[in-house]
């Protein structure tokens, strides 16, 4: 039992090495992406399924590591985050979507919308109000094509000074949605205080639909209070023609998963915006 004790310990401790290794490793590599270019963006299309087209798209980052291939932001983002290089790696994918966009709208694809994942700690470095007006300028696109996501989180944290960030992008044309709604913070009073257009329904609860009683009340009950609000609904992680039309049944027609595309890279992204999405 010694010896089990022992080898258990020491399996433990060279597991931990290894995390530390690929941590500091990725730290490293993430210090010097941003200059070697190895940041992309992937491009999911959203689908009003009431009509097959694509009328938003969100933005999602892949950091093609030079060893390891295209890495997942789960395996990096809380790193930039705990390091502080997601502002500028963040700056950089506003910068990169509005530009995006922009061409789409060239391309003939005139009233597509692009949403871009912001970080709590984006809104702690007061430069974001600054960084996405100068992204859209310089893209030259209208801030009514911008869309943020915010989680829950983000509102929770400290509400005087993200709500001034937040009123300020509202003020100047952008839309505001909150990703993954549901799983976080709960104070529902926030939706009636932030400057809010959207809600998406996290994905957990929409794979549960036709498994879970529960989940699917809760998506009803999310498609109801966004109805009553005003706002839009969209449900993200859709796999199934199933839980496409239980969502349509509730009256959510903005839907976003794989049974309509997984996220794209950029130069295929032109494409999903010109076909019918539910051909
Ligand atoms: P998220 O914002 O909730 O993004 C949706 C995630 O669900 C994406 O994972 C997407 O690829 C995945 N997904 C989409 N459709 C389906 C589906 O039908 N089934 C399943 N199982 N998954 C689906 P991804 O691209 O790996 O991104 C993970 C998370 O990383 C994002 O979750 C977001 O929180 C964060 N993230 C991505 N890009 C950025 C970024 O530029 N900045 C920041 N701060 N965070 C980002
Ligand atoms: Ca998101
Ligand atoms: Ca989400
Ligand atoms: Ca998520």
């Amino acid at each position: 039992a010694k010896e089990m004790g022992r080898n258990r310990y020491l399996f433990y401790t060279e597991e931990l090495n290894a995390r530390v290794q690929e941590t500091l490793e990725y730290e490293l590599g993430l210090r010097q992406a941003l200059a070697r270019d190895e940041f992309t963006l992937h491009y999911q299309p959203r689908v009003d399924v009431q009509s097959g087209r694509v009328v938003s798209v969100e933005a999602l980052l892949r950091w093609r590591h030079p060893a390891r291939g295209i890495v997942l932001p789960d395996h990096f983002i809380r790193l930039l985050e705990d390091t502080g290089m997601i502002t500028p790696v963040g700056e950089w994918v506003v910068r990169q979507a509005c530009r995006q966009c922009r061409e789409w709208h060239l391309a003939g694809h005139d009233g597509v919308r692009v949403a871009v994942n912001i970080s709590l700690l984006q809104f702690r470095s007061n430069s974001l109000v600054y960084a996405v007006r100068r992204a859209l300028t310089e893209a030259g696109l209208a801030p009514q094509f911008l869309e943020l996501e915010l989680t829950e989180t983000v509102l929770a944290d400290d509400m005087g000074q993200v709500l001034a960030q937040l009123r300020e992008l509202r003020g100047a044309g952008v839309q505001i949605s909150i990703d993954d709604f549901g799983t976080g913070y709960s104070a529902l009073s926030y939706l009636t205080q932030f400057p809010v257009d959207y809600l998406k329904i996290d994905r957990s609860f929409i794979q549960g639909v036709g498994l879970r009683e529960d989940h699917a009340a809760i998506t009803r009950a999310i498609a109801a209070m966004a109805r009553s609000l005003h706002l839009g609904v969209i449900g993200e992680g859709v796999e199934t023609s199933e839980q496409m039309r239980f969502l349509q049944g509730i009256g959510c027609n903005v839907m976003q998963g794989d049974l309509f595309s997984p996220p794209v890279a950029a130069e295929h992204s032109a494409d999903m915006l010109a076909i019918d999405m539910l051909a």
